[in-house]
């Protein structure tokens, strides 16, 4: 469910108009709605109540500063990838006490940064990883806590690109090596272990990859137990998945999801960390756009967008589907024809969605890609010289523009010439 629906036919983000921020803001733009936000977030508090937990938002789906600080008042800790992430978790005030630390290629400088800063746990995912991590945290006179990563060799049934639980996956220590690791990492100085880590991977649509990887990170809590380790804290990852559409079938939701958790790991006596991205983030966001034109090609149209691949990357990158509807609700019966609907950057690849049945639509018009909140304007980029495209925020029936769009100067005046030219 989430705050986006046609009033008097047209389209609110909670009780905005998204006509009257197009007006204000321009085309394209992403707008998130802080109700939607707030829901989910508090569906998986609903879901983990009884266990004791911390949610950390995998902010690599949407590190706004103004999105993670609504998560962050909630109670929200953060899953961070980069030192840049950790910047900006500190920056939207996440303490360092509820920010873990994924990623299997994190430098010395990053492991620096957050020990210096304040970090919950690092989630190490090599055994190099672990060497650097120890080095780092003794010349500091610090003490790294640890989750090591492991790799339960479980297929999410997800896209390629977003499946990382499986042994050809470059993610995570393969869990038969896990004992091996553990042991060497009780030796190590600087390391305190606290805990396992594991992700299977993201848009998972079914609760049964989940189970089988809980269970063997449960047999595995009591192995590590029975070898002497002090294991605290199960970070049991994110990815689950979304509806994108409702003839999609539909994922399982938090509340059964924590239910399995439960049902895993909840006789361990951990403290449970969960990471969900997606579903926090991705339906509390859209992307509105403008038609520039309607372009009559052989044999099919062509809705010519305002906005493009390098403003959401998903169709062309994984071929996923949005749902795109228009800002004026169609009148009941309206004929449905099939489109191309396409964005202006030169590459076949900008090309959002390929014969789908819209509403009579034409220059001027807008339409709405719906489950845009997450992975949407944190992949953005400005090719083709294309400004990045803005964000805005909605609580109720204020709004407020969280990122601009950068003027041309701005643009421009990043580069800079070389002496010789
Ligand atoms: C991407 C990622 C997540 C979040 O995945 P979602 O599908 O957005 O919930 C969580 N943990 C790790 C380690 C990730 O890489």
């Amino acid at each position: 469910m989430d705050h986006f629906i046609y009033r008097d036919g047209i389209l609110h983000a909670e009780d905005v108009p998204l006509a009257d921020i197009a007006s204000q803001v321009g085309t394209p733009f992403y707008c998130y709605s802080t109700a939607t936000l707030t829901r989910h977030y508090q569906l998986f508090e609903a879901a983990l109540d009884g266990l004791d937990h911390l949610i950390c938002f995998a902010m690599k789906a949407n590190s706004n500063l103004a999105v993670l600080r609504t998560l962050a008042q909630l109670g929200a800790g953060m899953d961070v990838v980069s030192g840049g992430e950790y910047r900006r978790a500190r920056a939207a005030g996440v303490p360092g006490e509820r920010i873990v630390f994924a990623g299997v290629g994190k430098t010395r400088a990053e492991m620096q940064l957050a020990l210096e800063g304040g970090i919950r746990q690092f989630n190490v995912e090599s055994e190099p990883e672990l060497a650097a991590l120890s080095e780092v945290a003794t010349a500091l006179g610090a003490e790294a806590p640890v989750a090591i990563r492991v790799n339960p060799d479980i297929d999410a049934g997800t896209h390629d690109k977003i499946a990382t639980g499986r042994k050809e996956d470059k993610f995570g220590i393969p869990i038969a090596r896990a004992r091996h690791v553990y042991a060497a990492a009780a030796r190590l100085p600087g390391i305190r272990v606290c805990g396992i880590d594991v992700h299977i991977g993201s848009q998972l649509t079914e609760l049964a990859p989940f189970e089988a990887a809980y269970s063997r990170i449960a047999d595995l809590t009591r192995e590590l137990r029975a070898d002497g380790h002090m294991i605290e804290r199960l970070d049991l990852g994110g990815g689950l998945g979304i509806p994108y559409t409702a003839s999609n079938e539909v994922p399982p939701l938090p509340a059964e999801y924590g239910a399995l958790i439960k049902r895993t790991v909840g006789d361990l006596g951990c403290t449970v960390e969960i990471e969900p991205g997606r579903l926090i983030a991705g339906n509390a966001g859209l992307l509105v756009s403008s038609v520039i034109y309607r372009k009559i090609g052989a044999g099919r149209d062509f809705l010519i967008l305002d906005s493009a691949m390098n403003d959401l990357g998903r169709p062309a990158l994984y071929g996923a589907w949005h749902d795109i509807i228009p800002l004026t609700e169609p009148a009941p019966g309206a004929d449905m024809e099939p489109v191309d609907v396409v964005g202006p950057v030169c590459e076949s690849g900008d090309t959002f969605a390929r014969q789908r049945p819209l509403p009579p639509l034409d220059a001027g018009d807008m339409v709405a890609f719906r489950s845009a909140g997450a992975y949407g304007a944190v992949m953005a980029s400005e090719y083709n010289s294309r400004p990045l495209v803005p964000e805005v925020m909605v609580r109720g029936d204020q709004f407020a523009v969280i990122r601009p769009r950068p003027t041309f100067d701005e643009m421009l005046g990043r580069d800079t010439l070389p002496p010789w030219l």
